[in-house]
């Protein structure tokens, strides 16, 4: 569907983009991350014309982009962008931004097109807001009417830049859960973000860009497991989880809380909280451990730079079980430890797996 090939981006003496490689098939979800200013939007906008490229040639579908016979608009009804700053038209309602470019660019009838993007907003959950302003919407909401203006042009390709990066950090996940949705159904996606979780779980390839190039590229297991060139390890290390799977009573715990230790040292984790987390992991241990002999155990420790705390989330199968609300503990010692040192505790049964996040003071 995209194939860029020996890309090259100056402004000026700016040298942006050096010998951008890449390719994206036909149903492929492709994640861009990297260091800011390491040229990835500019990417996005030379692919989808908004910025001329030096060098190298870009073709979408076959067709030959740069090439100045090449027809524009429908390259551009083709392949839509969605931008970090929304970018809809103030003065327009909800649906008549969905329709505008349907109508005009397509030839549809207003009916038509109304009745479509109806459709659509129905998928991105904002059908009650057809008839709002963008001003009396949230952010999340005014970046969900932005994807859905995306669709109503049935793309075959959507460019995602920072979809996130200006969202209050509660409204982050609504954005994404639409962004994962429409991954489901097989468009073809090329998304530049910092969130790593969501890159990792969305994307078939995950792309690292610096120094101007495609630096290093693989499978997400590949690029966050087990990244093989240097400045990639450094940008993945310094994000901010760390990883255990428990699934023996002999799990070493010493190795463990040094690992813990290195992890809020990376992270400059204030001091109080260094010194609790290896506390909690092991109140958590003891309540986990009885469990282990029928099911493993999965521990994410993270670092939410927004939220400037640490959350912990305990993963495991089984029956429902939630430490909290269970009477088969004795040890109410323990549970009010752990109620000590963290700001919040929830529990979510997800499908078969038992789910406690926890986030640290
Ligand atoms: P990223 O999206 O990875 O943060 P950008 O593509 O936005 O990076 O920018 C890469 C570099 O190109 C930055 O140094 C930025 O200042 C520069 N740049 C981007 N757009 C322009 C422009 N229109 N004119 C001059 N410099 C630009
Ligand atoms: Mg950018």
């Amino acid at each position: 569907m995209i194939k860029v090939e020996h890309l090259s981006k100056k402004f000026g003496n700016l040298v942006v983009l050096e010998n951008v490689n890449l390719e994206v098939r036909e149903g492929e979800v492709i994640s861009i991350i990297g260091p800011s200013g390491t040229g990835k939007s500019t990417l996005l906008r030379c692919i989808n014309l908004l910025d001329r490229p030096s060098g190298g040639s870009i073709s979408i579908d076959g067709v030959d982009i740069l090439d100045p016979r090449t027809d524009v608009p429908k390259i551009r009804q083709k392949m839509n962008m969605v931008f970090q700053s929304f970018n809809l038209f103030a003065h327009l309602s909800v649906i008549d931004n969905l329709t505008l470019s349907p109508i005009k660019l397509l030839g549809r009838s207003k009916v038509e097109a109304e009745k479509r993007a109806m459709t659509i907003l129905t998928l991105v959950g904002l059908a009650e807001k057809a008839g709002s302003f963008p001003d009396e919407l949230s952010g999340g909401q005014k970046q969900r009417v932005a994807i859905a203006r995306c669709l109503a042009m049935d793309p075959k390709i959507i460019l995602f830049d920072e979809p996130t990066s200006s969202l209050d950090p509660t409204m982050v996940s609504e954005v994404l859960s639409v962004i994962r949705r429409l991954a489901k159904e097989g468009l073809t996606m090329l998304i530049v973000t910092h969130e790593m979780d969501f890159a990792r779980d969305v994307s078939n390839r995950v792309m690292y860009m610096d120094e101007g190039i495609i630096y290093e590229e693989g499978t997400p297991e590949q690029l966050f497991d087990n990244p093989q060139k240097e400045k990639t390890r450094a940008f993945i290390n310094r994000i901010r989880s760390i990883h255990y799977h428990i699934n023996s009573t002999r799990y070493d715990l010493f190795t463990m809380n040094a690992e813990i230790d290195v992890f809020c040292e990376k992270q400059l984790i204030p001091l109080k909280t260094r010194q609790n987390l290896p506390l909690l992991v092991e109140e958590l241990l003891g309540i986990y451990t009885p469990l282990l002999a029928s099911t493993p155990l999965d521990i994410k420790l993270s670092w939410s730079e927004k939220k400037e705390s640490v959350e912990l989330l305990l993963e495991s199968g089984g029956a429902a079980f939630n430490p909290f609300e269970s009477t088969l503990l004795q040890d109410g010692e323990g549970l009010c430890n752990i109620r000590s040192m963290t700001g919040s505790i929830e529990f979510e049964r997800a499908g078969e797996r038992n789910c406690l996040t926890l986030v640290l003071n």
